[in-house]
């Protein structure tokens, strides 16, 4: 007999008997693995109860390097990795089209909007693979229930999969938004929290420390007053009050709020199968990338944070029963350090303007091919040529050397690969490996550029989208009926959720990169 747990338990971990009524996913849109070290002492809601409860993966990693909140919701939600499910980072260059696309944007769908104003349509067909929630319908039970909101379409999307009762994101044009990939009219329950629960309630509030523990000297301000303001008192609510308000706690409230209105309305873990409730919570991203890793802003974030999940869990509790429910909470990505003040401490760390890498890539070609525009898009690691120029490129070995030597060298680059590198294995080293697994041929760059540690493409004051710890590791946590509490060092990846998830609940997933954790399932122990 296994001694499963010292004190008493919020849920049940006798193995389990029958399949759970619902499987809830959190998915924290950035945390880092060592946030509970640092943040946790002041929590004593949901958090707490996840991290003291449930089965802790303390080795948790991302196995791929391209660590964006797409790729990572999407890993969570399938069990699969990006070169596997195809949504890579945050979207990819269309070479037609001449411009960056969003990984979820589907001009095949009408928005469908709580209101007035989207400007945007998404859907999940760039998704390649089936989700947790999709098989939980093809193999469980056509009529199982399937909800996720987020913030972001590039969260709540492939947290879905391929259909979904009450599917919603909140549009840049600030309004609630699903499309007709999931609902052809708005989803009534959905529309009747937005109308009785209006974003814009949340104007004038003033964003104040619960508590910290910094003391300023790490740069941030323990005191910080951040008001949810439009440009002016008299005016409507404006772009300046909806930045504030996703970058603030409440946003992350609202979309709890959200999912206790599904589990209320939809009935959620009380119908014959296993419904699908999944959450993201994206305050954290726009707070850490604004303020840093180690801010008195991020630190509240969480303290706030566990918080809504304590009230969500006791909803859940009530509405659904401790012990019919599984959660799972992770994370798309960590987020690395500030790069000015890795700087100032003397290490290798910098910006790489991606502006300049694609003037000095035109450069270096123009005694090849002349003057132009030959190098034309950058992502967080992506490169890419105008259609035609790559395999002109590879048919002129004196030009590309110059290309690979010119970026090799480039400040802050730590390796260049040419996408055909990447696309079979087997790989020689541990880091071209973790590179391949966010390789997705026709999406990925031309050519990937990997920087070096601390070096980021990106102007705000922190980053991630690299493979390196700060960005790989997060928080792993599964707790509820069947599953054992503890902390586990061994090895495990976002990957291993939904395989995890599928195993609990009676079902298989068609091919998973992940694994079952089956260290931490009660059922090892039966005999
Ligand atoms: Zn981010």
């Amino acid at each position: 007999m296994a001694v499963l747990s010292a004190g008493a338990s919020a849920w049940s971990v006798a193995a389990q008997t029958a399949p759970p009524g619902l499987v809830v996913v959190l998915v924290v849109d950035q945390m880092r693995a060592d946030t509970l070290e640092r943040y946790g002492a002041g929590w004593t809601g949901g958090l707490r109860r996840l991290f003291d409860d449930g089965a802790v993966f303390r080795e948790a990693k991302h196995s791929y390097f391209g660590t964006l909140t797409c790729a990572g919701h999407a890993t969570i939600a399938t069990g699969t990795i990006p070169s596997t499910h195809g949504m890579l980072l945050d979207g990819w260059w269309d070479a037609v089209a001449g411009r960056r696309v969003r990984c979820t944007a589907d001009d095949s769908v009408e928005a469908v909007a709580y209101g007035s104003g989207a400007r945007e349509q998404h859907g999940p067909a760039t998704m390649r693979v089936a989700s947790l929630a999709d098989e939980l319908r093809l193999q469980n039970d056509p009529s199982a229930q399937v909800v996720a909101f987020a913030v972001k379409a590039r969260a709540a999307v492939p947290l879905a999969g391929h259909r979904g009762d009450a599917v919603a994101w909140f549009d840049p044009g600030n309004v609630w938004t699903t499309s007709t990939a999931f609902a052809e009219t708005p989803v009534p329950f959905v529309a009747e929290h937005i109308r009785t629960h209006p974003v814009e309630d949340a104007r004038g509030q003033v964003w104040t420390p619960v508590s910290s523990t910094s003391d300023g000297t790490n740069g941030s301000d323990p005191h910080f007053a951040h008001r949810l303001a439009s440009e002016s008192d008299a005016g409507e609510a404006d772009r300046a009050f909806y930045t504030a308000w996703r970058r603030s706690p409440w946003a992350d409230e609202y979309v709890a709020g959200l999912a206790t209105a599904a589990v209320d309305a939809l009935e959620l873990g009380r119908g014959p199968g296993t419904d699908y409730l999944a959450v993201g919570f994206s305050a954290a991203d726009y707070v850490g990338h604004d303020f840093g890793p180690h801010s008195a802003e991020v630190e509240d974030t969480y303290l706030r944070l566990d918080r809504t999940l304590g009230r969500l869990f006791d909803h859940l509790d009530t509405a659904v029963g401790r012990d019919r429910y599984v959660v799972a909470l992770s994370a798309d990505h960590g987020l690395g350090p500030i790069p000015e003040q890795a700087t100032a401490m003397g290490l290798d760390a910098g910006r790489i303007e991606r502006g300049e890498v694609l003037a000095h890539v035109n450069r270096v070609l123009e005694p090849f091919f002349g003057p132009g525009e030959h190098a034309v898009g950058m992502g967080h690691i992506e490169l890419y040529f105008a259609p035609g120029v790559y395999d002109r490129l590879r048919a002129n070995e004196e030009a590309l050397a110059a290309v690979l030597a010119a970026l090799g060298t480039y400040p802050g680059v730590q390796r260049v690969y040419r996408g055909e590198e990447l696309a079979t294995g087997p790989f020689a080293d541990a880091l071209t490996a973790q590179v391949a697994r966010s390789y997705f041929p026709g999406r990925s760059g031309d050519l990937v550029v990997i920087p070096k540690p601390y070096w980021y493409t990106w102007i705000r004051a922190a980053d991630h989208g690299t493979g390196y710890d700060y960005d790989a590791r997060v928080p792993l946590v599964l707790a509820g009926p069947g599953i054992v509490p503890g902390r586990y060092s061994g090895a495990a990846a976002p990957e291993d959720i939904a395989p995890t998830l599928a195993f609990l609940t009676g079902i298989t997933l068609a091919r998973p990169d992940g694994r079952v954790l089956t260290e931490a399932l009660a059922d090892r122990d039966r005999r």
